[in-house]
């Protein structure tokens, strides 16, 4: 998957989170890095972090997924790891290929906020509320993904009709076939 709608850095990042090639406290861990005492979750909700924990089952920052959801206007439950849950979510964008492709856009953005806020915990011992992280994937996670989204559910039909090319430009490596 590498989505030309998102920063070359966030590319790299997914990729790297599909591979399980994050620096995770269990990766870390079994590198030498770092020892068993240092494996806890950054949000302190008493687990260990591995990329699954920190992403999708975090008592804290699972709770982003919701939220986010809610901002979509859907109330489904997503459920699952990585690539059942980038499914669940593309799916969401109905049958139009720009609409699933934005809301993978959307996932991405998700995913990289929750990154970049548990880095901001372990090195600067700081971080975000929910709400404060809620709407930088409302706004600056992918402005031009919100914009996407608007003109689809505004027009898609006679967008999808007029436009020769896809507005998002996606594409995809064989192993991954989220946009399809
Ligand atoms: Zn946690």
């Amino acid at each position: 998957m590498w989505l030309k709608a998102v920063p070359l850095k966030v590319n790299i990042f997914i990729w790297r989170l599909f591979l399980n090639r994050l620096s995770t406290k269990d990766n870390l861990l079994r590198r030498g890095v770092i020892d068993a005492t240092q494996l806890p979750c950054a949000t302190l909700c008493g687990e260990s972090e591995d990329h699954i924990h920190l992403f999708f089952r975090c008592d804290v920052y699972g709770q982003l997924w919701p939220l986010v959801m809610k901002w979509l206007g859907f109330e489904e439950a997503l459920i699952g790891d990585t690539i059942s849950h980038a499914h669940q979510f593309r799916d969401l964008g109905g049958f139009s290929k720009n609409s699933r492709c934005a809301f993978i856009t959307i996932w991405t953005s998700v995913l990289f906020i929750i990154w970049k806020d548990r880095n901001k915990r372990i090195f600067h011992n700081k971080f975000d509320t929910l709400e404060t992280l809620t709407e930088k994937v409302n706004i600056g996670g992918s402005s031009r993904t919100t914009f996407c989204l608007i003109l689809i559910t505004l027009f898609g039909g006679i967008i999808h009709f007029l436009v020769s090319k896809p507005l998002c430009n996606c594409l995809f490596y064989a192993f991954l076939a989220i946009c399809d």
